[in-house]
């Protein structure tokens, strides 16, 4: 048996990316083999293309960590799960029996992964996953905005939810708004009851967010955003800045910090070298959280609240599988608004 997939044979631009022939993958006994019907893009395939340090592949690697479609064949140990399906998978892998794992805190597994990164991921018509990495796909969600939530959702939830504890009424301020895990986390942060303010450089994405909830609005392009939110906030500061921008940030997100506020991060689009005045952290009292990914826990939470409404994905564009290079570059020059999606034929 064999699959059509978008693969690569070794790091490099978009050229990379090509369109192959490849054996449907084995079965495990405690595997889920899924016919994949959409796909996600995520900055992470970017990465993982162009090659990561530390990150050694199996050549051809597939790409692709936010996947839906229907369960094809179940493994001999895997009950519950029936041909056709459908189904969603939560794309952090663990190993499932340590410890960390038994607690809940699956991903601080020594084994941590995630599909598509460390493992083949969904770029392809098929892909086996471990049982445990299959969800019920929300009732009447289509297949295509089912594979824009998993990795962006499933990180903003535990940004926001377990990590920042945000509560209502609070402000919660999103630096660079265009990103999947910002318009994943203005969601989510107003489905805790909370508000958003947003920066972004663009104007119309600026205007794309006050359409999901944001009440407040930066240009960063044509104002000083940490002075005009300070302003904004009547010198008091917000309590919790998500900041995935890094360093050309970090000592601004710092400063709009209410007493005891909160940041939060999951990424460092500009550097990791952010400048830290170490006195206004214990002066106001402020906490620096790091967040990757989810646990199962968190993703099966965040999923309930797809299944009632509360979450709904931002899908920028769809396109079919083979159009992955045309999707690359889209991603590449940040023209998106949430997710661009490949449907797999
Ligand atoms: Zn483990």
């Amino acid at each position: 048996m064999h699959m059509k997939a978008i693969a690569f044979y070794e790091h490099g631009g978009i050229e990379v990316l090509q369109t192959v022939e490849l054996p449907v993958p084995d079965v495990g006994r405690d595997d889920v083999l899924v016919r994949v019907r959409a796909v996600a893009l995520n900055h992470l395939d970017l990465f993982v293309r162009e090659g990561l340090p530390g990150l050694h592949l199996t050549m051809p690697h597939i790409l692709g960590s936010d996947i839906a479609g229907e369960v094809a064949a179940v493994g001999g140990e895997v009950t519950g799960w029936q041909a056709a399906d459908r189904v969603i998978l939560n794309p952090t892998l663990s190993c499932g029996t340590c410890a960390l794992c038994l607690r809940g805190e699956d991903n601080y597994c020594r084994q941590f992964g995630v599909i598509g990164e460390h493992v083949r991921g969904g770029y392809a018509q098929y892909i086996a996953v471990p049982a445990r990495n299959v969800y019920p796909l929300p009732r009447g969600l289509p297949f295509a905005e089912a594979a824009a939530i998993p990795l962006v959702y499933a990180t903003a939830w535990r940004m926001i939810v377990t990590q920042a504890q945000v509560r209502p009424g609070e402000v919660v301020l999103i630096l660079g708004i265009g990103g999947g895990v910002s318009s994943a986390a203005l969601q989510v942060a107003r489905a805790m009851g909370a508000e958003v303010w947003v920066t972004s450089g663009s104007d119309e994405k600026l205007e794309k967010a006050r359409t999901l909830g944001a009440t407040q609005t930066f240009n960063y392009r044509q104002e000083d955003w940490g002075a005009a939110v300070w302003k904004r906030s009547g010198k008091r500061g917000v309590d919790v800045v998500l900041d995935n921008v890094g360093e050309a940030t970090w000592s601004s997100s710092l400063r709009t910090l209410r007493t005891g506020g909160r940041l939060v991060t999951c990424g460092a689009t500009t550097g990791p070298q952010g400048i830290t005045n170490i006195n206004l952290v214990f002066w106001r009292q402020l906490q620096i959280f790091g967040s990757t990914m989810s646990t199962q826990g968190e993703f099966q939470d965040m999923l309930r609240q797809v299944e009632r409404g509360r979450l709904r994905p931002v899908v920028d564009r769809v396109l079919p599988l083979e159009g992955a290079q045309t999707a690359h570059r889209l991603l590449e020059s940040s023209e998106q608004f949430g997710k661009i999606v490949l449907e797999v034929p």
